[in-house]
């Protein structure tokens, strides 16, 4: 918030009117106006019809609490000549008992806070001007039905007394009266209930219901600014990123009445259809009634056109045909205030006998397909420019397009909660076990497999299953990020369900579920539920594609997909993956048939042992490749040599031990002796990645020659020369670096010999550690490019393990420690530096060297703009995600442009 300039000669300017006709305000002031105030002054400036009324700016906010809670001195000058100003444009005022003004008090920050201060509606009334009322409405009811609610109001927001003694005593007077309904209820009826609200408050507070209007008032308004550090909306500002120095505006406005009789109404009103986003009138209105009644559900709204009342079956008539003058005032209002703010709004209105007044403007929610649809009709309408349209769609909202979701209308049985992990749903028979899951799939079946945790080693259920429940493990638990990439709905940390492996049954709640019952869980909202429930398969509609046309066109930076399989890779091309930015070869090892191959090579007492192992290997790897290189048609494809800690290679079980034995020809006893040496106590930081190449270089030389093969072939086969890039994970220095890309190369020379080819190949680096970053440098003098493995950056620049961290970084977030998470969203200031870092000493040695990022990262728009901001040349993420990367990098693209400018 600016600060607020006070200087003896100068008072600031603390509070702008708006109304008939004019404003001191405009839309552009809403960091002074907040929201709801600067959109009230543009209608009043634009000739609509809005009560007149006033904005008591943000910056009085921020000297209310600079000066522990009490209001500049020279407000209260400024406040009564604005309420002068409102009293000659009504020819009303506050407290005159001849022409009696009411107002409302609205609170109204930047930023629409539903945690703020609620509205006070009638304020100006006591016991006096209620009759001044009665007597000018010619309606003893209308008067005392607003003083009860004023009453119920100013007390419940302003002076916290809770709203529920007041209900309380309302239905009692209702029971003892044999009274079914508010509107039941006479004039002497509500004189006797606000004698009983008078009563409750004078009750609970020592003191009596505020007769002064002038004291109502003042209280009003501090009670707005004094919401604004209320835990409510503070807790709402953390979750929705709204910094606590923005503060809010006050509104004070005519009140106009919808309570009137049958020529009154009030409504909402959105001038697309914020479901669909067709251009249509779309809205509801209650006739006689306030505006809180449209909210509250008290009645049930009618439909604004005639078009919409038909369509609902309706029996009550449409405003369209009740009041057509007011209807086609408000149809032309809708037209300025697009033409206006280039974009869908949604509007509050009230008719007063038959008199339209505009109450609030904004642009509207909508769904993510009206989102899609009203960008590109307001480009094709000439509203906005391609630019805008793109701008306009928020990335992450894109998401729940590219997953199947629950049918919101279907009835459902929640049996559990657990974390999101990865969007979507899936119903499915529950099994506890992969291989399992891999059986019944490979029959026809649809699974679910529901594990108390997974590890790599479960791959092939998960892939073979539609949806994955675990109930251990964050957002970036192993089970979250496998499935994210492999596009599989998954629930992770249910932790109120327990699961039996022996008993094979799954209980949460009460409820025990087990083998083969259907479930569905729905990774969009973490919900586990019984039986199953409808679903609606994801569509995407040709304004997804246009919108995604024009985001190519606007980006800077290329997108890839992290892909390891074919099927990846087909799912990759069709969301507009411009190549393969990393192809993780691990699960092609765990591969049921390949596993043992590979558990006999790395236990191999001597290199031929392993040689031979490796050679069941190669063929099966060569295929693998070869068929994504085809997919891929020579679009660049990055393959990552094998990663994973030794251990997870290791055979486990009593019976996998006794298979291996026998392969390897020796004792369990042996064998069970050389497992006990290879056991790690860190094996995230141990031999694995590059280590292990290193100490096992045939591992390196076999899928070098697998690569090149398959590359010679595919690009043999389709005729587009494969562009493959062999990328070496867990570099720390140069001379690792080095001690691989000579033999790769040498294998590629002997490769290309063979085949009598020239193969277009480059070899480089994950960056994924800190002193890797720091020597990129020397890195660079033999890795032709770098890729930011940036959830091993994260986990080894804080030293923090992304498997363990899910049980206290909530409470890190919630303590403000953190404001989100690392392995979420880029941690610019360490992780993003370290990367920085790499960027330049990488470019000094190798100007030209291919700089991406391949972590999860990638798929996260905030991340995506930092991405840009230090130069990347791509981003690579997980196919189901390539959308949203697309559309955040097209906007990332745009921003750093406007920066410059
Ligand atoms: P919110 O931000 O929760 O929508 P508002 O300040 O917009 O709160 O007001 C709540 C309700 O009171 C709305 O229906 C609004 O139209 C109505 N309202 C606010 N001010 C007036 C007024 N001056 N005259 C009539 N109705 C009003
Ligand atoms: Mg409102
Ligand atoms: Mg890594």
């Amino acid at each position: 918030m600016s600060e607020p300039q006070i200087a003896a000669s100068d008072t600031p300017k603390w509070v702008y009117s708006f109304g008939a006709g004019t404003s001191e305000g405009s839309a552009s002031m809403k960091e002074l106006l907040g929201g709801k105030g600067a959109n009230l002054a543009e209608m009043a400036k634009l000739g609509l019809p809005v009560p007149p009324g006033f904005t008591i700016t943000t910056d009085v906010c921020a000297a209310y609490y600079d000066n522990d809670g009490t209001l500049p001195d020279e407000l209260k000058p400024q406040v009564d000549a604005a309420l002068a100003a409102i009293g000659e444009a009504t020819g009303r005022n506050f407290g005159d008992t001849e022409k009696l003004l009411l107002v409302s008090v609205r609170s109204g920050g930047r930023a629409s806070m539903p945690g703020m201060m609620d509205t006070v509606l009638n304020l100006g009334l006591n016991d006096v001007t209620v009759e001044a009322v009665a007597r000018q409405s010619g309606d003893r009811r209308f008067a005392y039905d607003s003083y009860r609610r004023f009453i119920q109001m100013y007390s419940d927001v302003v002076l916290g007394v809770g709203h529920h003694l007041f209900e309380d005593i309302l239905e009692n007077y209702r029971n003892l009266n044999g009274h079914s309904l508010d509107t039941d209820l006479s004039a002497g009826d509500w004189v006797e209930v606000i004698e009983a609200y008078k009563n409750c408050v004078e009750e609970e507070l020592d003191a009596p219901f505020p007769q002064d209007i002038h004291a109502q008032l003042w209280g009003a308004i501090s009670a707005v600014f004094g919401s604004w550090e209320t835990a409510r909306a503070k807790t709402y500002r953390r979750l929705h990123s709204i910094p606590d120095d923005w503060g809010t505006a006050v509104n004070i406005q005519a009140m106009v009445f919808g309570n009137m009789g049958d020529t009154s109404a009030t409504g909402v009103a959105f001038t697309r259809n914020p479901s669909t986003g067709v251009k249509e009138l779309y809205g509801e209105f209650l006739l006689n009634a306030q505006g809180e009644d449209v909210v509250a559900g008290i009645r049930t709204p009618q439909s604004l056109t005639e078009a919409a009342r038909l369509e609902a079956g309706d029996a009550k008539p449409s405003l369209e045909a009740v009041m057509p003058e007011v209807f086609a005032e408000l149809s032309e209002i809708y037209d300025k205030l697009e033409a206006r703010y280039h974009d869908m709004q949604d509007v509050e209105f009230t008719v007063q006998e038959g008199k339209l007044w505009m109450l609030q403007t904004r642009s509207g929610k909508r769904t993510v397909n009206a989102a899609l649809k009203i960008a590109v009709d307001m480009v094709a309408e000439g509203v906005i420019s391609e630019e805008e349209a793109v701008e306009r769609i928020d990335p992450m909202q894109l998401d729940s397009l590219l997953h199947p979701t629950l049918d919101p209308n279907a009835e459902r049985t929640i049996v559990a909660k657990g974390l999101p992990a990865s969007p979507g749903a899936a119903v499915g028979e529950i099994v506890f076990n992969p291989d399992e899951a891999e059986k019944l799939a490979a029959q026809g079946k649809t699974v679910i497999l529901v594990r108390i945790e997974t590890s790599p080693e479960d791959i092939h259920g998960m892939h073979a299953a539609a949806g994955i429940l675990t109930t251990r493990g964050g957002m970036t638990s192993h089970a979250a990020v496998v499935a994210r990439g492999m596009g599989r709905p998954c629930v992770s940390g249910a932790g109120t369900v327990h699961i039996d492996y022996d008993a094979q049954i799954m209980s949460s709640g009460g409820e025990t579920l087990k083998k083969g019952d259907i479930i569905t869980v729905d990774g969009t909202t973490g919900q586990v539920l019984k039986g199953e429930v409808a679903m609606i398969q994801p569509e995407l509609t040709g304004d997804f594609a246009t919108l995604m046309v024009w985001a190519d066109k606007l980006r800077r930076m290329g997108v890839r997909a992290n892909a390891d399989t074919p099927r990846d890779a087909v799912q990759a091309r069709e969301f507009g993956a411009e190549g393969i930015g990393l192809c993780r070869t691990e699960h092609m090892f765990f591969d049921h048939e390949r596993i043992l191959a590979v558990r006999e090579m790395i236990l191999a007492e001597s290199e031929e042992g392993r040689k031979a192992a490796l050679d069941k290997i190669l063929p099966m790897q060569r295929d693998d490749f070869t068929d994504l290189f085809e997919i891929m048609k020579g679009l660049p494809v990055t393959i990552r040599l094998l990663d994973p800690p030794l251990h997870e290679f290791l055979p486990q079980h009593d019976e996998e031990i006794a298979e291996v034995a026998e392969a390897l020809g020796t004792s369990v006893k042996k064998l069970n002796y050389r497992l006990g040496e290879l056991k790690e106590f860190n094996p995230m930081l141990g031999h694995r990645g590059c280590r292990l190449a290193i100490t096992y270089p045939e591992i390196t030389e076999m899928q070098a020659r697998a690569i090149f093969e398959a590359a010679a072939d595919a690009g043999q086969k389709t005729g587009d020369p494969v562009d493959v890039e062999v990328m070496i994970p867990l570099i720390a220095s140069r001379e690792e670096f080095e001690f691989l890309s000579e033999r790769i190369i040498a294998v590629a020379d002997a490769v290309q010999g063979e085949e009598g080819v020239k193969l277009k190949y480059s070899i480089g680096t994950m960056i994924e550690l800190p002193r890797a970053c720091l020597r990129a440098h020397e890195i660079a003098i033999s890795a032709e490019f770098f890729s930011f493995g940036t959830n091993d950056l994260t986990q080894t620049a804080y030293a923090l393990s992304r498997d363990d961290s899910a049980s206290f970084l909530g409470g890190y977030i919630a303590r403000g420690i953190f404001e989100v998470d690392p392995f979420v969203s880029i941690d610019t200031l360490g992780v993003g530096e370290l990367m920085e870092i790499g960027i330049k000493r990488g470019r000094e040695t190798r100007p030209d060297i291919k700089l991406g990022i391949c972590g999860e990262h990638a798929g996260d728009p905030a991340s995506i703009d930092f991405c840009e901001k230090v130069g990347l040349d791509y981003i690579s993420c997980s196919p189901f995600r390539l959308p949203v990367a697309r559309l955040a990098a097209a906007q990332a693209t745009l921003r750093g442009k406007k920066a410059k400018t």
